[in-house]
């Protein structure tokens, strides 16, 4: 095989990577210039694999978000390690199809391996069945679908067989404050937002165990309860200690969303946010957030291996099947599939354990200093204190007499600003009622000069705004 494709990919990859830094962090280029780039007339005839290369590298230019910068704060996206960007250029080379043993010996026995390790690091049991999806998404829907079978179960009906037909209905309980993948994943199972009951959450973004209680006792049959680990706003770890059990005693099923706190456990400082959740029955994750693996890598374990095996495993008389090797189709939504769990092999290795819980505590450290920073510049105001990685700022109207719809607007203006100045990249949020700077800090790139340079162009921006000026 030509191999000048791969060497220009190598070549574009280290030059993006090496300007990461002094590129906008906001894709500067328009959609209408993006499109004038690519969308050219198809040619009938095809061109070197060395010049298509080039050419994606070119037109692709400023269309690219800096999501790798030390300066990315926005949402919540996770930076990429060199090992593990380079463990997926491997997987692409290798073109493997981890669907069953057969089709890829190594894709299934590195799954093994770091489905095993992840178990380790993140304290959950050790018996729990797992599997590597594309994202925390898929990662709910493969938790949810064995709680669906579960719990169904559990009144005699069997949803492998019988379908949803006319099965009891199952009742959802889960927090306000969840991420609404946790909604869409309901959906796909067939289980529809009113069958969602949305428990209300106390100040500190916490459902307590009154609420879970009432909402239980509200109703039989059929349960799922739905925790967060580390909420999208305040990074709100739901009591489980007390909550678990409760749900347990109703018969209910408890699936957490740790998209990217489930982390947290890893670290000494923020391990106690975590106490008692490994007494769920599954947990979502992600390994392309806070674990810096290339987009895209989720991961789902379930404390019950049958439920999990009984949802996903399919059979065909083509299949191959190695005593003891582990097929990932039994465990996994998709059936052809990227060998995602070299990317998260890699990581583990590249950091160590002591790496992991150093990055989550040198993360977290920098999105205090960010967030305090941010909230001592003239006209800022804290919103919600830092808790682990995620904060919450806002800029008030100076002007005599602004009303909270100015001080929305000032906020949303900053963040423009700031973004369109690409230095640094920011989300914002309604929370409460009002609008705010959203602070998350989840990339390994991220140091304490990226920090100071963030909070200087975020004080530009302010002394830019013109209502800044005006007292
Ligand atoms: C990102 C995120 C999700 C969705 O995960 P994907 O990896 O994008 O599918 C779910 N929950 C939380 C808390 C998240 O931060």
């Amino acid at each position: 095989m030509d191999h000048s494709a791969l060497d220009r990919a190598a070549w574009h990859a280290r030059r993006y990577l090496d300007h990461v830094d002094t590129r906008s962090v906001a894709a500067p280029a328009t959609r209408d210039a993006l499109l004038a780039r690519f969308d050219i007339p198809l040619g009938a005839e095809g061109l070197p694999a060395a010049r298509v290369i080039d050419d994606l590298a070119a037109a692709a230019e400023g269309g690219q978000l800096g999501t790798g910068s030390a300066r990315f704060f926005a949402w919540v996206i996770g930076g990429a390690l060199p090992s593990t960007i380079a463990a997926e250029w491997l997987v692409s080379a290798w073109d493997q199809n981890a669907v069953i043993y057969a089709t890829s010996p190594v894709s299934s026995v590195v799954e093994e391996v770091a489905g095993k390790w992840l178990l380790d690091l993140l304290r959950l049991p050790a018996t729990a069945s797992f599997a590597f999806t594309t994202g925390c998404q898929m990662a709910h829907f493969t938790g949810l679908a064995a709680a669906r079978d579960h719990v169904l179960r559990a009144v005699g009906w069997d949803v492998g067989t019988q379908g949803l037909a006319g099965s009891p209905p199952i009742r959802v309980l889960a927090s306000e404050l969840r991420h609404v993948s946790l909604d869409r994943a309901l959906r796909y199972l067939g289980i529809g937002s009113r069958q969602l009951e949305i428990l209300p959450v106390d100040g500190d973004g916490l459902i307590t165990p009154r609420v879970l209680e009432g909402a239980l006792a509200r109703g039989n049959g059929p349960t799922i309860v739905g925790l967060n680990a580390g909420d999208l706003n305040t990074a709100a770890f739901d009591p489980y200690p007390t909550l678990i059990p409760l749900a347990h005693a109703h018969g209910a099923w408890v699936h957490i969303d740790g998209a990217f706190g489930l982390f947290a456990r890893t670290s000494e400082r923020f391990a106690a946010l975590t106490d008692g959740m490994e007494l769920a029955d599954s947990w979502a994750t992600d390994c392309h957030k806070w674990l810096n693996v290339p987009q895209d890598c989720g991961f789902a374990a379930v404390r019950h291996p049958e439920a999990h095996r009984r949802a996903m495993t399919i059979h065909d008389s083509y299949f191959v099947s190695e005593q003891a090797a582990r097929d990932p189709i039994d465990w996994t939504p998709e059936w052809s599939r990227r060998a995602r769990a070299f990317g998260a092999y890699a990581a583990l290795r590249e950091l160590g354990r002591d790496g992991v819980a150093r990055l989550i505590d040198r993360n977290s450290a920098q999105c205090e200093a960010l967030v305090r920073g941010l909230a001592a510049l003239p006209g800022a105001e804290l919103v919600a204190a830092p808790r682990l990685n995620q904060g919450l700022v806002r800029f008030l109207d100076p002007r005599l007499g602004a009303t909270a719809a100015d001080h929305d607007a000032r906020t949303d203006r900053v963040i423009e600003t700031v973004n369109r100045g690409g230095e640094a990249m920011f989300g914002g949020v309604t929370w409460r009622g009002r609008r705010a700077m959203r602070v998350c800090v989840v990339n390994s790139q991220t140091d304490e000069a990226a920090v100071q340079r963030t909070i200087a162009a975020v004080a530009r921006s302010l002394s830019a705004d013109p209502e800044g000026h005006r007292h």
